[in-house]
């Protein structure tokens, strides 16, 4: 009997589909159709490369209705954000369509001719991404990617492998040739550890937890494999007293709630002036208490259940361990892993919630008494991805922003991520970025080519 993941729906606890999970046999497979797709993807000219990655925007966002559905019952998330996360993949597809007449290099004055740089392709690339935000975290990759000339072997988290399954269809579709993007939907200690360990694949781009991300990077070294790492995180949002205070209070909790916490740029440490932390409270509980847990496709829904039974568990298992509960939202009883929007506080620093990557619903509050203890707090982490900085003191927001040691700050806002900007972690958070124009460096390398004139 061939080996199956059965892929449930986390707000029934239902079966949605059963695959066929993908061996190492089915990981050669692929890796050997990248192989034999490599030499005509990354000969085509430039524009015609281009010209593709637009076509497979189109499909995507012809197709974006099924896609999100499809992810908002697999991960568990409304439908809206789904909605919002396809068109995410859909801007990085038509982005990364500008790159390939874009990958330039430089000429070099020498003596006795020219020298001058080109960026070649690294070959096979094996793409390895986490359940959260599943086609999303796979076109950050995918589109330099592709745009480089890389073709790609990609595996997707064996809990919500059913959008990427659906994407390699809709990759033919749009006209891109068989064995350019190849999906193997199997578990990670198969199919991951194949892919990683594969002599043919130059480069694993990976998006998961760091103690994986520890293991990918140790045997990557075996074959000497080029490695970029996207890992967890334990952000601050950190509000200062002079803050337009009801504003970050309706913000805060999006900040850690979004995708039920399940976001490696939740900002999982509130941070509070300590002049301030009761008055921020008490304007924080109404919008924690009103944040609407329950059926993904419910429009009315902000926040879907957990991804498992397991990580509700994990979630579970941080409340109280020294960090007693403040107050909570609810959740719906009954199947599904639910898990309430729940703050902490008062917490003991060393508390495993202000330690640990929580990775759900549920928030640490910390007080501090000014703007170098909320520098020193925020920075009391072995991660370093993400933040916000509340103040109206510009020049504040400004020192503190370079101050902390991460990868994106936003100041007055909780965003993190866009197309345009590069996207990626400082400590164990990781190494390499995403998105923006310099993502194509971390898919291809530089060759140098000298020219004698005499
Ligand atoms: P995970 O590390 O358990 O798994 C991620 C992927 O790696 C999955 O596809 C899994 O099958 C695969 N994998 C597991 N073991 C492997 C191995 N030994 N060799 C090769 N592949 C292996 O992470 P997860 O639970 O799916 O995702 C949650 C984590 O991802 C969190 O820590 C979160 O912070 C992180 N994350 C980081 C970012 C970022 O951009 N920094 C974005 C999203 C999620």
């Amino acid at each position: 009997m061939p080996e199956v993941l059965t892929v449930l729906e986390p707000a029934t606890e239902a079966v949605l589909e059963k695959v066929p999970s993908a061996g190492t046999d089915e990981v050669d497979e692929a890796v050997a159709r990248a192989r034999a797709a490599l030499p005509a993807w990354r000969a085509l000219a430039p524009g015609a490369r281009a010209a593709q990655l637009r076509a497979l925007a189109d499909r995507v966002e012809e197709n974006l209705e099924e896609l999100a559905l499809l992810e908002a019952r697999n991960a568990g998330k409304p439908l809206a954000s789904a909605r919002s996360e396809m068109g995410m993949v859909v801007d990085t597809f038509r982005y990364y369509a500008g790159m390939p007449e874009r990958l330039m290099g430089d000429t070099i004055p020498v003596a006795g001719g020219q020298a001058f740089t080109v960026r070649e392709p690294l070959g096979v690339v094996g793409l390895i991404v986490p359940w959260n935000f599943p086609l999303t975290i796979a076109a950050w990759k995918l589109g330099p990617a592709l745009a480089a000339g890389n073709t790609v072997v990609l595996k997707p988290a064996e809990l919500t492998p059913l959008t990427a399954l659906r994407f390699e269809q809709l990759v033919l579709e749009a006209g891109i040739a068989p064995g350019v993007v190849n999906v193997v939907a199997g578990h990670g200690s198969v199919a991951g550890v194949r892919l990683v360990e594969h002599p043919d694949v130059a480069k694993i781009a990976f998006t998961g937890s760091t103690a994986v991300g520890r293991e990918i990077a140790a045997r990557a070294a075996q074959t000497i494999k080029r490695v970029t790492l996207e890992l967890g995180g334990k952000s601050a949002n950190i509000i200062f007293a002079d803050a337009d205070l009801e504003k970050a209070a309706a913000a805060a909790p999006w900040a850690v709630f979004d995708n039920a916490g399940q976001d490696c740029c939740a900002r999982s440490r509130l941070l509070v002036e300590a002049s301030v932390a009761d008055r921020f409270l008490s304007l924080l509980q109404p919008h924690v208490e009103s944040f609407r847990v329950g059926d993904p496709l419910d429009p009315g829904s902000m926040m879907g259940p957990l991804i498992s039974a397991k990580q509700r568990e994990r979630v579970a298992s941080f409340v109280g361990d020294g960090a007693p509960v403040a107050f909570q939202g609810s959740a719906p009883i009954g199947p599904g892993f639910w898990f309430p929007p729940t703050v902490l506080c008062p917490v003991d620093p060393q508390a495993r919630a202000v330690r640990e990557e929580i990775f759900g619903p549920v928030v640490a509050v910390i007080p501090f008494r000014d703007e170098e203890e909320a520098v020193r707090l925020a920075n009391d982490t072995i991660y370093g991805l993400s933040g916000s900085i509340w103040t109206r003191d510009g020049a504040r927001a400004l020192r503190v922003a370079r101050a902390v040691e991460t990868g994106v700050l936003s100041i007055n806002s909780n965003s993190s991520v866009r197309v345009s900007t590069p996207f990626g972690g400082f400590k164990q958070s990781g190494y390499g970025r995403e998105l923006g124009p310099h993502a194509t460096d971390a898919y291809t390398e530089t060759k140098t080519i000298y020219y004698a004139t005499t």
